[in-house]
């Protein structure tokens, strides 16, 4: 069983009169940000001048800097812009200040793995990823309990590494749900590999092609929709709070039954083969290659991507329906 950490395991009181630095106030950012200043810690937030963020920040009343003057000031710096920009931020902005006793700190392994960025050898490198989204780790925090996360070290130059990244957990309140230790490669491909089969990827590709289907067969798009996107969440509700089985107990028989008959004639060796294709340019660097190339010339690929999936008619029909029903807080 892999070792979990709970608040009893990490000592805040090896981050009091340290200043830790918060690189980006967004998702992640403005949760880490607002947690540590209000777990007692001593935090600067550095991101895009006169940006949103910034403004957000400021409206906090967090201490704002450049980067340059947040990495001089502080002995740990958390790195919370995308990950296609960390390469440039780091070399640009945060090397230059790093130092003997520094510790620089990720949310997630892609550069450090992939070697977008290869710290010197001096410094401490380790990873603190909230396994939620930056709202959810906050409106938790505020209500007293946190969000589990995943702690890896890359580099222990201190010998002290583990139990500043475990402190900084505590710091967050993701010690209070449990911190698990894996590596950066592990962290890495497998939040890739489950983003793109599975959260991701494969989800939204099994409902559009189920929504698809439903409707080149004549069947009213708004019924459709309701089948197989709406209903999807009471669904993983379910898998949520007790596993596939309490799912299925909690379905009709006659829906257990077409699970176990026809699920694996979707999901089936042609997607375990491509399922394992996948994993291997994870693995390889060839999807990270493909992505930090897309960003650096220019996004426009993505952003045709983006557009098209906008004008699907899954989306036009859902956006109507959500409107109607209010109670489900629609998002736009
Ligand atoms: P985000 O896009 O929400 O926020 C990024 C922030 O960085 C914004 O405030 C933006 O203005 C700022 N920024 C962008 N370019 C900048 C630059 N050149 N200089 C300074 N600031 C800049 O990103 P996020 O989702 O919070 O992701 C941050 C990190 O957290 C990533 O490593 C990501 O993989 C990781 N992570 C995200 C989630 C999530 O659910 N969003 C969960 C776990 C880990
Ligand atoms: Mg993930």
């Amino acid at each position: 069983m892999t070792k979990v950490y709970y608040d009893k395991d990490a000592n805040l009181d090896l981050l009091k009169g340290k200043t830790i630095s918060i690189i980006g106030y967004g998702s992640q950012g403005h949760a880490h940000a607002l947690n540590l200043r209000d777990s007692g810690l001593n935090v600067m937030v550095s991101t895009r001048v006169g940006g949103d963020g910034w403004k957000r920040a400021k409206e906090a009343g967090l201490t704002l800097g450049s980067t340059e003057e947040v990495s001089k000031a502080s002995d740990i710096i958390m790195m919370l812009v995308p990950d296609p920009v960390q390469h440039d931020v780091y070399e640009k902005s945060i090397k230059p200040f790093l130092a003997k006793g520094k510790t620089l700190m990720f949310a997630h392994g892609f550069n450090i793995h992939y070697k977008w960025i290869v710290p010197p050898p001096f410094v401490d490198v380790s990873m603190i990823a909230p396994k939620a989204p930056g709202h959810r780790m906050r409106e938790l925090f505020v209500e007293g309990t946190g969000v589990p996360a995943l702690l890896a070290v890359a580099q222990d130059a201190s010998g002290k590494t583990k139990e500043v990244a475990l402190a900084y957990a505590k710091g967050v309140g993701c010690t209070r749900a449990g911190v698990l230790e894996t590596t950066f490669a592990e962290e890495t491909e497998t939040d890739l590999f489950g983003e793109q089969t599975v959260l991701c990827g494969g989800v939204s590709s099994l409902v559009k092609t189920a929504f698809e289907t439903l409707v080149e067969a004549g069947y009213q798009p708004e019924i459709a929709y309701f089948e197989c996107l709406h209903e999807l969440k009471l669904i993983v509700d379910l898998m949520y709070q007790g596993g596939l089985n309490y799912m299925r107990y909690s379905v009709s028989d006659t829906a257990e039954y077409g699970d176990y008959t026809r699920g694996p004639r979707v999901i089936d060796e042609h997607v375990r083969a491509s399922m394992k294709k996948i994993l291997k340019e994870v693995q390889d660097g060839t999807f990270a290659k493909e992505w930090i190339t897309e960003n650096r010339e220019g996004r426009t690929r993505f952003e045709a991507m983006r557009k098209k999936e906008l004008g699907h008619q899954i989306e036009k029909v859902g956006k109507e329906l959500r409107s109607m029903m209010g109670w489900l807080q629609a998002k736009k």
